[in-house]
């Protein structure tokens, strides 16, 4: 699977897509409604570069593995090196913003859950990170940032980034100090409630507000 472009503003940006870093459970609504307890230090993952797809095309699905849910999530382009970075590098390093689903197939995860095993083989499939463009970040308000999903015309998923329990430059500074992370990284940076399955011919629109509209549909 060909790993697309990153965009920047209207340019390629000048790397290739590296790792993607996902944030779970960092909406206070989310957790809940999957049960799940509020985590005291970011619970972190990993996507391989495999995993992205260009969300502007129709987004393929697996098959025979159980519901795949969407999550939309607010992305951070990282534009320069990062390792154990002050929060003034880690903000200075955000090259832009965007908007992926963070696909993930439910069924498949609550068992791995119950193993307690990773959740690779219900996170990390090809085309499990259908995202956007991003825009630059320069004079952007982080912490007020909201995002939404329509799934067939009916308000799906709505957040705004001042309720994460994480905020987006506290998780880029944490995740610095745990792994580097370099140019053409992505974090995907959690998702607000109202995650739910998706189905063949969904029609999808997906907003950050005042910076990127996209529409697609389910292949
Ligand atoms: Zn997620």
């Amino acid at each position: 699977m060909a790993t697309p472009d990153l965009q920047l503003s209207g340019a390629r940006f000048p790397h290739p897509l590296g790792k993607i870093v996902c944030v779970g459970r960092n909406f206070a609504a989310h957790a809940a409604e999957l049960n799940n307890p509020l985590p005291e230090v970011p619970l972190l993952f990993i996507k391989p570069a495999t995993a992205a797809a260009d969300i502007h095309q129709p987004i393929a699905i697996p098959d025979g593995l159980g519901s795949v849910h969407h999550e939309l999530e607010i992305t951070v382009l990282i534009g320069a090196p990062l390792t154990r970075a002050d929060r003034a590098s880690a903000a200075s390093a955000i090259a832009g913003i965007g908007l992926a689903l963070d696909l993930t197939l439910r069924d498949v995860q609550d068992q791995l859950k119950r193993d307690g095993h990773p959740w690779e083989r219900a996170k990390a499939f090809d085309g499990a990170f259908p995202m956007s463009e991003f825009v630059t970040a320069d004079g952007v308000d982080l912490r007020n940032l909201s995002l939404r999903l329509w799934r067939n015309g009916a308000l799906a998923q709505e957040g705004n980034s001042n309720q994460m329990l994480f905020p987006i430059l506290d998780l880029v500074t944490t995740i610095s100090h745990t792994f580097s992370l370099m140019p053409g990284d992505v974090v995907a940076t959690g998702t607000p409630a109202g995650v739910g399955p998706l189905t063949r011919g969904d029609q999808l629109v997906a907003t950050l507000d005042g910076f990127i509209r996209v529409e697609t549909s389910v292949a």
